[in-house]
């Protein structure tokens, strides 16, 4: 990146394997960022900024640099959390250099429901009026919603000493969901998000059921940008199904008229099928559940795996869908040496067992 960097804070980090704690970041980070590694060192690079991390014997030491005061809070928070989740239950102490500039979150943005319209049968648009848009133009593509319970006055949440979120607890419980901005109206000052109505029965679906029973008036907070940007490609193969249909729907739109691209989009029915105009070429095939047979199980994944069998190797693979189908499709693309760099693979929900 060649913003110049003039954010500054160190973290020190003690995880129970430094080694395996920095194989596990340059490993996740590399869809997300520039990642250059050395024996004991990596770089990431992206445009919120450079994380320069090292081994010092049994700790890691953590140097972030950023162009503005924001996106290192942005930095820190998602270091933060990434590395207490690949600790997973092994103890990690994480301590920053400077506490006092960095109480509190920046990038949660309270946003008023301004509208709720019908896009197909099971697609809800909801379209939000947002004080400050700036953010969110040239963003990445996601954001987390957060819903305060109802009755009560939100208490959005804080940071941790770690970097961590920190989330209310007990009555004041946000509702968090992750969705997609799905466009973004600098005119009028609103964010839309899509949100699939996805009946599962017998179990309760609040982020479907916000978005069925939102009005106009209704207080929410985003917390972001982020989770992955446009690809800049020349060809795009798409594989998702409703829940980042609004995602493809935004990278299609928003792709230069030289991209090529195929997308394979698996739908309840045809009822579900949505224009996806762009100024780029744009091959979509509609794959409709109510037209497989009963024994079907993966027909998403096959017609990727064939899609990604005869595409060329610069063919930028982006993938999301649910966490079983990404795994297999991650496999395949893994199978064939696809560079990782050239692919996005997100599992955007996850069948429970029954
Ligand atoms: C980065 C990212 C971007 C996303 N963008 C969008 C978006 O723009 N629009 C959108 O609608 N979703 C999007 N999703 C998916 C959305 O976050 C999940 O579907 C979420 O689980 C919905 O929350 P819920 O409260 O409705 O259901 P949950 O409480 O999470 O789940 C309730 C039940 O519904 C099932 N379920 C959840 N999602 C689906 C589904 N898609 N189809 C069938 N069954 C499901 C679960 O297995 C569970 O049994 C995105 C996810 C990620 C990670």
């Amino acid at each position: 990146m060649n913003a110049i960097q003039e954010f500054t804070i160190s973290g020190v980090a003690v995880p129970r394997d430094p080694i395996s704690m920095l194989d596990q970041i340059c490993e996740h980070f590399v869809e997300h960022a520039e990642v250059v590694r050395t024996e004991n060192r990596a770089l990431l690079s992206s445009k919120i900024g450079t994380a320069s991390i090292h081994i010092d014997d049994t700790q890691l030491v953590i140097e972030l640099a950023c162009p503005t005061q924001q996106m290192l809070h942005m930095s820190r928070t998602v270091i933060a959390e990434h590395l207490f989740y690949f600790a997973g239950e092994d103890p990690l102490d994480l301590s920053w250099s400077d506490q006092a500039q960095l109480a509190s979150l920046p990038n949660i943005y309270e946003v008023t429901v301004a509208s709720v319209e019908d896009v197909t049968p099971h697609m809800r648009r909801v379209k939000f009026a947002c004080n400050d848009i700036a953010p969110f133009v040239d963003g990445d593509m996601h954001v987390r919603l957060l819903i305060p319970p109802k009755g009560r006055p939100p208490i959005w949440p804080g940071i941790r000493k770690d970097g961590r979120v920190a989330w209310p607890e007990g009555d004041d419980e946000l509702l968090v969901r992750a969705y997609t901005i799905r466009a973004i109206d600098t005119e009028r000052g609103e964010l839309w998000i899509d949100f699939l109505q996805h009946p599962a029965p017998g179990t309760k679906t609040p982020g479907a059921d916000f978005a069925r029973d939102a009005k106009p008036g209704v207080k929410v907070a985003f917390l972001g940008p982020g989770g992955g940007s446009i690809p800049q490609a020349q060809s795009i193969l798409f594989a998702g199904d409703e829940s980042s249909l609004p995602a493809i729907a935004r990278i299609v739109a928003e792709a230069s008229p030289a991209t090529r691209m195929q997308a394979i989009i698996e739908v309840a029915s045809e009822a579900e099928e949505q224009p996806l105009p762009s100024a780029g070429t744009l091959d979509v095939r509609w794959l409709h559940r109510d037209t497989y047979p009963a024994d079907a199980k993966s027909v998403l994944v096959d017609e990727a795996e064939k899609a990604i069998n005869v595409m060329e190797n610069e063919t930028f693979v982006w993938v999301a869908c649910e966490k079983a189908a990404v795994r297999a499709i991650r496999s395949i693309l893994k199978g064939r040496g696809h560079d990782r760099k050239k692919m996005y693979a997100a599992w955007y929900w996850e069948r429970e067992e029954k």
